[in-house]
């Protein structure tokens, strides 16, 4: 079958088109045809080994397709089942060996492309919102590239629980972007010289109740200097590099404000949470209260053009990779 693989870490250029022997099934698996594969930021860090990694490997966290055949002591899976899955290395492919436990039923309604655009930057919207600071209506709110995959689906979803989010964006694009997914109010941050003073601004003086930064390192500091008193900096990707080491006096000087980094998969840790929020998305997709907008879909061969593309800023909501 054909698979994009990492031989060596490094630049988009190391995603090589190769032939590889299908994955068997192996106990706890379900062996299925990759319907769509959705590309994710943390698949840039993988291949960089910023996340180091066993080599070689086949890309890709996050898929949809069809189970073929299911591996020795998988009760909840059989050959036919739509599934889906955020947690299964090796879905840069036309075929991947996923761990059964990690996966979720797709209901009807969700077509394969939804299922694999939607469940990873969706149930990480979900539990940012929910669970790390749960939005409360009437909070104004910091959404940090608003128009990505995870930026589109959190504006939605703190917007439909009566946040006032304030959106950042490179351009005026992405801006038109953020404000269909519910920005009250959209800076384009590459335009401004005090992004903190801008966010002062709209927010009358006082700050905002919880940044969201998925950017990290060109974004850190305005993201501490926006918050309120006690606001809370919810700092969860590094799309423009990692945050230096930051000495805890800050929190303390900004206005005893909160600084968490929390990771999806702490949150789907359970099989019980990982299928309630698979659920909870996926509903969510099917009543239209979610619009997973797929802002380009490429064949799995341009892989390579794929990660340029999210790296160079020059993309809105989810990738896709289509075998
Ligand atoms: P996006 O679609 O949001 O793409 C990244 C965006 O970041 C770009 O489009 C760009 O938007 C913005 N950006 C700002 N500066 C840079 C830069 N120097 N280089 C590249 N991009 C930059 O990606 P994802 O939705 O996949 O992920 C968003 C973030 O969320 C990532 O940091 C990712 O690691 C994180 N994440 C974290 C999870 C967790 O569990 N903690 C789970 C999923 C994602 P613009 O042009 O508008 O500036």
């Amino acid at each position: 079958m054909r698979a994009i693989r990492v031989n060596k870490p490094g630049g988009p250029e190391v995603l090589t088109v190769t032939e590889v022997p299908e994955p068997e099934p192996g106990p706890g698996e379900v062996l299925v045809d990759v319907a769509a594969a959705g590309v994710n930021y943390i698949d840039t860090y993988q291949r960089q080994g910023i996340y180091p990694m066993e080599l070689p490997f086949v890309p890709g966290l996050e898929g949809s397709g069809r189970v073929r055949a299911v591996g020795e002591g998988v009760p909840h899976f059989t050959a036919g089942d739509r599934i889906a899955w955020a947690e299964g290395l090796g879905s840069y492919a036309q075929a991947a060996a996923v761990p059964a436990d990690k996966a979720v039923p797709v209901p009807d309604g969700v077509s394969d492309e939804q299922a694999g655009a939607a469940l990873l930057q969706g149930m990480t919207a979900h539990f940012l919102v929910n669970d790390t600071y749960p939005v409360a209506d009437g909070d104004p709110i910091l959404v940090h590239a608003a128009a990505g995959g995870v930026g589109l689906l959190l504006t939605q979803l703190a917007a439909a629980r009566g946040a006032r989010v304030i959106g950042t964006v490179s351009t005026p694009e992405k801006e038109e972007f953020a404000r269909a997914a519910g920005a009250a109010e959209v800076i384009r941050y590459t335009e401004v010289d005090d992004l903190a003073a801008a966010v002062r601004d709209i927010t009358g003086g006082r700050g905002v109740a919880a940044a969201f930064d998925g950017v990290g390192k060109t974004t850190f500091d305005a993201s501490l200097a926006s918050l309120r008193r006690r606001g809370v900096l919810v700092l969860f990707g590094a799309s423009s590099g990692p945050v230096p080491p930051v000495d805890p006096q800050r929190l303390n000087a900004a206005g005893s404000v909160y600084l968490t980094r929390p990771k999806l998969f702490d949150y789907i840790a359970d099989r019980e949470e990982l299928t309630a929020k698979a659920a909870a998305v996926y509903a969510a997709v099917v009543d239209g209260s979610l619009d997973v907008r797929i802002g380009h879909r490429y064949p799995l061969a341009e892989a390579r053009t794929a990660h340029e593309d999210l790296q160079g800023r020059k993309t809105t909501g989810k990738l896709l990779l289509i075998p």
